[in-house]
């Protein structure tokens, strides 16, 4: 029967080793107690580069390290700020609705009386025109 995972020919193993009972990369006599945190090689004392207290193998290691932590700050600086933009159309949508309410009302009630006026004016209109077709009707007859 196959084992689920076989380590590489290196001895080196899948991404989450660990380093309990393994060997340094560069002096196989010396035992690891940590791993390099980008290429996760096991690492003696003398071998660990410590950066801000994390551990690297070398500074090409250290760098990669460091610009992938950039770029993740500089992703989630991006999604952040793609939430605020969000939030902040939201806000002004609401407010452009607001505004146009309040004028709205506010055109309402100032010409109120004038709607009232004209709705009056044509109800009335509509009115003689109806009486003056009636009439027209009742003449023909
Ligand atoms: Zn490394
Ligand atoms: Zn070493």
């Amino acid at each position: 029967m196959a084992p689920a995972f076989r380590l590489g020919p290196g001895g080196e193993g899948p991404a989450m080793i660990n380093v309990t009972g393994r060997v340094c990369l560069n002096h196989p006599d010396r035992a690891a107690v940590s791993r390099c945190e980008t290429c996760f090689r096991p690492l003696c004392p003398e071998c660990i580069r410590s950066t801000d207290g994390v551990h690297f193998c070398s500074e090409t290691c250290a760098r990669n390290y460091a610009r992938s932590g950039e770029r993740m700050a500089d992703f989630n600086a991006k999604a952040r700020r793609g939430r605020f933009r969000r939030r902040v159309r939201r806000v002004l949508t609401l407010a452009v609705l607001a505004v146009l309410a309040y004028f709205a009302y506010r055109w309402y009630t100032v010409h109120r009386k004038e709607t009232s006026d004209l709705l009056d004016r044509a109800r009335r209109t509509a009115g003689e025109v109806r009486k003056s077709v009636d009439t027209g009707i009742r003449g023909d007859k």
